[in-house]
């Protein structure tokens, strides 16, 4: 999972196709307000990605699948190794 600072995404909506998972939504969209909350508040904790990575060897499996949260949330999401 990664998260984005709502208050520095300027809604370009580039990254929207972008994403294999069609994980990200602009914050207009109705419904989305837990996540705006949970986006504002690890965006400034969690690392920035400032490099690619494969994804997880799993991601497939998970991809589609719904009510992924909270049960697979992490306050501390692990980092592979590089
Ligand atoms: S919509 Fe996506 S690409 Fe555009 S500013 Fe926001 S996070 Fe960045």
């Amino acid at each position: 999972m990664l998260v984005i600072h709502p208050d520095e995404c300027i809604d370009c909506g580039v990254c929207e196709p972008e994403c294999p998972a069609e994980a990200i939504f602009p914050d207009t969209v109705p419904g989305l307000q837990d996540w705006l909350v949970l986006n504002a508040e690890y965006a400034p904790v969690w690392p920035n990605i400032t490099i690619r990575r494969e994804p997880p060897a799993d991601a497939k499996a998970f991809d589609g699948e719904t009510d992924k949260f909270p049960q697979y949330f992490s306050p501390n999401p692990g980092q592979r190794d590089l």
